[in-house]
């Protein structure tokens, strides 16, 4: 039987990728959009959760893919409906809201699955099996590309609670976060924030170990950059083992040599484990990424840069 499933806020990456790897999964029927102004073809769309409920069409889950400020209460309407809830990442603008869902989710035994869409690929497996084990003493991550290429035109990203650079430098974060053999912590950070936004569109992160040890772990993000994008994450450990993920995480070099060029389809994957998550009745939230990036705007000093010409879309 496939799982009849909703998408809620139909932009780009509902179209981009949802939409479409929804259709090619059997275990999924695509059964009805929510949208305060998209359609999707073929299916009845509806203003609201409450519209869509109010329908009574049979559904069995959400793909909740609006922002991340607007979540905590869509995720608790359809928890409330008895549907399970997919969300896209950044999960919630705070740990608080993160937690308050995912106790919300146990409450009402429904699936609650947070994704990471960066983590899926073969190339990340390989690092983290690799890592295990070992002493961590090295990290630079440099992600860096164009606002407006990746985001044009959305305003929600420049708002509190929408991230700015923080919200593609949480994917770097993920692949962090599900790599090290050790937990990380935040040391300091500066943020620089347009004069004209809330949210930060460059930010230099110094990352410490939990034990003491000496280390240098930095990250780098920056939305200013106009010439192709930057996503690489190097690791390097005490006994002198150097990992290089290149492009966005799918390319592993180990000591020099490239020993793995991951082919991507990260929301098939995320598709294919939310099948397997509602069959268990299992839920899936890590927040350990938002904790770091939290932990960047708790511990982080403000720079109050030039105002930033974003581009409509
Ligand atoms: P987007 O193009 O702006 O789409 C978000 C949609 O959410 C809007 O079209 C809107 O749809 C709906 N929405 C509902 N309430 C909203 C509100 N208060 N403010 C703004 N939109 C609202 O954004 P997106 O790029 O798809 O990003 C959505 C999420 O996916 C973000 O968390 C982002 O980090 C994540 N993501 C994005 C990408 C990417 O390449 N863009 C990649 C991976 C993950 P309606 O008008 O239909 O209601």
């Amino acid at each position: 039987m496939a799982y009849k499933i909703a998408v809620v806020g139909i932009g780009k990456i509902a179209r981009d990728q949802h939409i479409p790897c929804i259709r090619k999964n059997r275990n999924f029927k695509l059964v009805a959009g929510v949208s305060r102004h998209g359609t999707i073809e073929d299916v009845p769309c509806f203003h609201s959760i409450a519209e869509l409920q109010k329908s009574k069409l049979a559904v069995d889950a959400v793909a909740l893919c609006t922002p991340p400020a607007v979540r905590l209460a869509m995720a608790r309407e359809c928890l409330d409906a008895g549907w399970h809830v997919l969300i896209e990442k950044p999960p919630t603008p705070t740990v608080g809201e993160l937690l308050a869902m995912e106790a919300h989710a146990k409450k009402k035994r429904r699936v609650l699955y947070a994704t990471w869409h960066s983590r899926y690929n073969k190339s990340v497996d390989e690092a983290k099996a690799k890592l295990k084990g070992k002493t961590v003493n090295f990290l630079r991550v440099v992600w860096k590309e164009d606002v407006n290429k990746w985001h044009p035109g959305q305003q929600w990203i420049w708002e509190p609670g929408g991230f700015g650079v923080l919200d593609p430098g949480i994917n770097a974060l993920s692949i962090v976060t599900k790599i090290m053999p050790e937990p990380i912590f935040v040391e300091e950070a500066t943020i620089e924030v347009p004069s004209n936004s809330a949210t930060p569109i460059a930010a230099e992160i110094r990352f410490k170990r939990g034990d003491g040890l000496s280390s240098d772990m930095t990250a780098s993000m920056d939305w200013r950059q106009t010439t192709g994008e930057t996503w690489e994450i190097e690791i390097g450990t005490k006994d002198g083992l150097k990992l290089h993920l290149k492009n966005g995480g799918s390319v592993l070099v180990v000591n020099g040599m490239t020993v793995r060029k991951a082919v991507l389809h990260e929301y098939e994957d995320i598709y294919a484990k939310f099948a397997r998550l509602l069959k268990a009745r299992k839920s899936d939230v890590d927040a350990s990424p938002l904790q770091l990036i939290s932990d960047c705007f708790m511990l982080g000093r403000p720079v109050v840069g030039k105002p930033f010409a974003w581009r409509d879309a």
